[in-house]
């Protein structure tokens, strides 16, 4: 019971990129990668969290992948 009630938000919220917060289509999602959160921290300066959140966003868009990856 515990781990349903956890992802019941997971279908809304992960089809938002959780960098730029935008409407993600289904071919441009990608999963946060242990890349992307390293990308993230070293771009950011700020570790990537809340990801134990039920709802938080699991996903990341293409371009921003791109983006960190520069
Ligand atoms: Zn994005």
């Amino acid at each position: 019971m515990a781990t349903s009630s956890r992802r019941r938000c997971l279908n809304e919220t992960n089809v938002f990129c959780y960098i730029c917060g935008e409407y993600t289509s289904q071919h441009s999602r990608k999963t946060i990668s242990d890349f992307v959160k390293r990308a993230y921290l070293a771009y950011f300066k700020v570790m990537l969290v809340d990801q134990d959140k039920p709802c938080a966003s699991h996903i990341v868009c293409k371009p921003c992948v791109e983006h960190l990856r520069q």
